[in-house]
């Protein structure tokens, strides 16, 4: 592929768990030691393909996702950046970790080869929803995590938290928060509890729903987050994503504001030229495909006018300070008018000068918006 530069951030999925959550829809399997050479060798190889791209543009972010990152040998995490050879140490080099898999060892190691961001599967700090959850860390773990990763020097730290978990109440969620109070985080992001498709959860779904949160109660969890959030000196600046000041994730936004990016590993996704392509969905299938020089992409997609800018403008949108219409429409082509349509009609959104964005109701009810507008 021959490639003209500009922005790029790269992503690497790392599909390996050492135990499968209920709830989780990632493509991920279960990991044995000698999957981390072979999945070397296989990036090896997609990071040669794509050689020519990664030197003409600039790689301006790094994020290790999964799966469970941390489960790979740090030799072969080093071995990666070494071969991407990123442009500037400054860029924002992101890992996931999972508290029960880490040592401070491993963390220094990272801190040392540029990793300057951690993402800690955190979910709760209720023991008895972790439980539920099937985690295999407690809250003290996960709490000790988080403390060891600071005094290792990584001092950008974000957790996961979830609502809407199965017999989570106000107050369990209470005591999450309260947790939050004393740590050295500066970055949140919260989701709530969804039944997707092949999880564990899905298949018993029909009983497993009666004891979510209902409606009401759900919407009491997330006020109440985003207040205390808010409170705590997290600004919630994407509607799943809270953060301290100049502590928002530079990956992510790339996400949502359309920022070229390359995905490696199974099941990957890449954004490129308005081209949206996936990885073989399959380990073993990645790594034959540069074995025998086959295809490693199983799907693939262009986005056409007008397709491409209404799907970009509804992701966009999950940005708190919304969409500067007139840049937007710079970047990409002129936003339809049957979608400016839409936008004022719905009553989700406010504009104000070249600026839409949503608005409190739009917050709750986005997929809706997103929805109608793709
Ligand atoms: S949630 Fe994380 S640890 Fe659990 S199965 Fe999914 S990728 Fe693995």
């Amino acid at each position: 592929m021959a490639i003209t530069g500009s922005d790029l951030s790269l992503y690497f999925h790392v599909p390996f768990c050492k135990s499968i959550c209920p709830y989780c829809h990632f493509y991920k399997i279960y990991y044995k030691p000698e999957m981390g050479k072979k999945y070397l060798k296989a990036i090896e190889r997609h990071i040669n393909t794509v050689k020519t791209t990664l030197e003409n543009n600039n790689i301006v972010s790094i994020y290790f996702g999964g799966g469970t990152p941390s489960l790979l040998d740090t030799q072969i995490v080093e071995k990666i950046l070494t071969l991407i050879n990123p442009p500037s140490k400054n860029i924002e080099i992101t890992i996931e970790i999972n508290p029960e898999d880490y040592s401070i060892d491993k963390i220094k190691k990272y801190k040392n080869m540029g990793i300057n961001r951690v993402s800690l599967g955190v979910q709760s700090f209720d023991d008895k929803l972790l439980k539920i959850l099937k985690r295999r860390h407690s809250s003290k773990k996960a709490k000790d995590a988080i403390l060891d990763i600071y005094r290792c020097g990584i001092e950008n730290i974000s957790i996961d938290l979830m609502y809407d978990v199965l017999h989570q109440d106000f107050k369990s969620f209470q005591k999450t928060i309260d947790e939050i109070k004393n740590l050295k985080i500066t970055h949140i992001s919260l989701y709530n509890l969804t039944f997707e498709k092949e999880t564990f959860f899905y298949k018993n779904k029909k009983t497993l729903k009666n004891l979510m949160p209902d409606e009401k109660e759900s919407l009491r969890l997330l006020n109440k987050a985003v207040l205390e959030f808010e409170k705590l000196g997290f600004k919630r600046y994407e509607i799943s994503a809270f953060a301290k000041k100049g502590f928002e994730s530079f990956h992510n936004i790339g996400y949502w504001i359309g920022r070229s990016f390359l995905g490696f590993g199974p099941s990957a996704f890449s954004y490129f030229e308005n081209k949206r392509f996936r990885n073989i969905k399959n380990f073993q299938k990645y790594i034959d495909a540069f074995n025998l020089n086959n295809p490693y992409i199983d799907f693939e997609e262009e986005l056409k006018y007008p397709d491409n800018i209404n799907e970009l403008l509804a992701i966009h949108l999950r940005m708190i300070r919304g969409v500067d219409i007139l840049k937007f429409e710079k970047g990409i082509g002129k936003i339809p008018k049957k979608t400016i349509e839409i936008l004022k009609n719905s009553k989700l959104v406010d504009f104000e000068k070249n600026r839409v964005k949503l608005n409190k109701q739009g917050l709750l009810f986005y997929d809706t918006l997103a929805s109608e507008i793709i």
